[in-house]
């Protein structure tokens, strides 16, 4: 059987959310079986219709639990920023990205991946759409933001490659039914359109 990992891609939206659904009470319930306040067995909640796990003992309850993480689409005119990161396999090329630290609005977090990873700073954040990301428990929230100042530079670490590349001259990008590809599919298609404006 192919995991969850392998299939999610190709996935209808309403099949992501059920998948996703499933998978991530599936997480939460194995990762909780014990309190972690006082170590004692954990029950499900009094009443069914509350998605909750109670400590019989000290009564600590847990609910599920999502970490967002941002992924950011960022532009220098009409090229974009893409990175070759250490955490994919083979060459490909995608956005600035990371989970939100405690603390942090979700315009922090932006700001703060952009110089750790690729050293600049960005300006005009705005909310491009979301993707549901159970591996294991994760929400991703896409932005597009500018570029603002500072040299492009990889952190070396995590990524291990940064430049800024124009619509025609795209690496391979990530594939088809992640929210990277969508925010690149949409960031391509807007300037086409722009060209038949301008052309016609
Ligand atoms: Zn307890």
């Amino acid at each position: 059987m192919k995991s969850l990992r392998e299939t999610f891609r190709d996935m209808t939206p309403d099949e992501m959310r059920e998948a996703s659904r499933e998978a991530e009470i599936a997480e939460w319930r194995e990762s909780n079986r014990f309190c972690g306040r006082c170590g004692s067995e954990m029950q499900p909640h009094g009443d069914p219709g509350e998605r909750a796990l109670v400590c019989a003992k000290c009564g600590y309850t847990v609910y599920p639990r999502i970490s967002p993480a941002v992924i950011v689409l960022v532009t220098k005119s009409d090229k974009v920023l893409l990175q070759r990161n250490t955490h994919y396999r083979g060459v490909v090329w995608s956005l600035v990205a990371g989970f939100v630290d405690p603390g942090e609005s979700l315009e922090d977090a932006i700001r703060r991946e952009v110089r750790e990873e690729a050293s600049i700073e960005v300006k005009d954040i705005r909310y491009f759409g979301s993707q549901t990301w159970p591996f294991p428990s994760n929400i991703m929230i896409g932005f597009r933001a500018e570029y603002a100042g500072g040299e492009l530079k990889p952190d070396g670490e995590e990524v291990v490659e940064s430049g800024w590349f124009d619509r025609e001259h795209l690496p391979e990008i990530p594939r088809l039914g992640s929210i990277a590809r969508a925010m690149l599919d949409a960031w391509v298609a807007e300037h086409k359109s722009q060209d038949i404006r301008l052309n016609g």
